[in-house]
């Protein structure tokens, strides 16, 4: 692989400079000679590529929806190097010769990192322990495990999985739902839009109480706990009293949560239906606050393919999820940068260095400096452009964002060395 330079990038923090990359590493630019590809990062800031700790790539199992290729070139269009790729496939992640497998498609197809998560739980059944040591000791090395799309509603099942973690600096990562308060049927936040729609309802309490419950078992195990997609004010307060105690306690919140709000459903676009659901303005606001003080650590998409066969139905039929890999950062950087409540290094803290933090992976999260892996976003904070849901690399076409004026910043996106995507400009 020959070497690249890339030219003038504003690397936000250092002022402007050139990036010189040698061997899959950032190298000194004063060692480029003349044969070097070139890469014009005249007008465009240079940050670490992204990480997301939950994104579903449907493979295997689902094909039709998503592929481990299709869902990697989705990642690498919205500036992601690496992806956490959710247990619930078809099997199951719960073995080491599954966890395998999906490192292995990575290798094969990505173009990004593809890190598997185990599940919790053998077959997502909430009630038997996967094989979480032989998963974190096989090849792919997996350290996060999660039960994803289902609760790990069993204390007792919560309580050995966070001790068995333990010994390998594994975490658990929880979707908080209480099955009993909101069960398979809650398709909208409980309140007074699913009183008039007659949709069932999906109270706050039944998040909020699962997390309050989960801290208590983090902090009686003194294990690492991670909560997927904090949707409510109440999960907030919860993990911010978590961590002033020292609570080994991380969240991570999806851009529609930070941007869209139960008022979406009132279309009965089934788009809009995502678990947990849109939450009404005073939600939003408060998670904004979250990530901005820190509260709530990372963004993760929760992108959720599906196919349209499984989303075209009546809004209380429809599949749960979103598209999110190609938006995230559009969103982020219009719910967050454009209103003033985050700085640039603190969406990378937010998107990069937390998330490649939380799931140990060393590669990613990285400074741009030389001897450290070239994992690199070129963007264009100003570029903006009309969402088109024809125009994903996703192979299903659930993006809630159709028709909408969104940020449109990724110009390239590297990743050990290799551009993964390149704009037509
Ligand atoms: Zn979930």
């Amino acid at each position: 692989m020959s070497d690249l330079l890339i030219r003038g990038a504003d690397l936000v923090s250092r002022g402007r400079s050139d990036l010189l990359i040698r061997n899959r590493h950032f190298a000194e630019p004063s060692e480029a000679d003349g044969n070097a590809d070139l890469l014009d990062a005249d007008g465009l800031i240079a940050l670490p590529g992204l990480v997301d700790l939950h994104t579903h790539l449907r493979e295997p199992g689902r094909e039709d929806a998503e592929t481990v290729e299709s869902g990697t070139l989705a990642a690498a269009r919205g500036g992601f190097t690496a992806v956490l790729a959710m247990a619930n496939t078809d099997p199951v992640t719960d073995t080491a010769e599954a966890a395998e497998h999906i490192a292995a498609l990575g290798a094969r197809d990505g173009r990004a990192q593809v890190v598997p998560v185990g599940a919790v739980s053998k077959g997502l059944n909430g009630v038997e322990l996967a094989e979480l040591g032989l998963m974190a000791r096989s090849n792919a090395a997996v350290r996060m495990f999660s039960d994803d799309g289902h609760c790990v509603w069993d204390a007792r099942l919560m309580r050995r999985a966070l001790e068995y973690v333990r010994a390998f600096d594994g975490v658990i990562a929880q979707h908080a739902q209480d099955p009993q308060l909101a069960g398979t049927a809650a398709c909208c936040h409980e309140g007074e839009i699913s009183g008039k729609l007659g949709l069932t309802g999906w109270p706050a309490a039944a998040e909020a109480g699962i997390v309050a419950r989960d801290v208590q078992i983090a902090e009686l195990t003194r294990s690492r706990l991670h909560i997927c997609h904090v949707s409510c004010a109440e999960t907030v307060d919860v993990i911010r009293w978590a961590k002033q105690r020292g609570i080994n306690v991380t969240a991570e919140v999806a851009p529609h949560h930070l941007a869209l709000t139960t008022s979406e459903v009132l279309s009965y676009d089934p788009t809009y239906k995502v678990n947990p659901p849109l939450r009404p303005h005073e939600h939003v606001e408060v998670l904004r606050e979250a990530l901005a003080d820190g509260t709530i650590d990372a963004v993760a998409t929760d992108h959720a393919p599906h196919a349209r066969h499984d989303k075209e139905h009546a809004f209380a039929e429809a599949a749960f999820g979103m598209l999110g890999l190609e938006t995230a950062l559009a969103v982020v950087i219009e719910t967050m940068i454009n209103s003033g409540l985050l700085s640039w290094p603190e969406l990378v803290k937010r998107m990069s260095i937390m998330p490649a933090q939380i799931a140990r992976l060393s590669d990613q999260g990285r400074p741009l400096t030389p001897g450290e892996p070239a994992n690199v976003i070129l963007i264009d904070p100003a570029a903006r452009a009309v969402q088109n849901r024809d125009n994903s690399a996703s192979l299903s076409r659930n993006n809630p964002w159709h028709g909408r004026e969104l940020p449109d910043p990724v110009v390239a996106t590297i990743w050990a060395g290799r551009v993964t995507y390149q704009k037509e400009r």
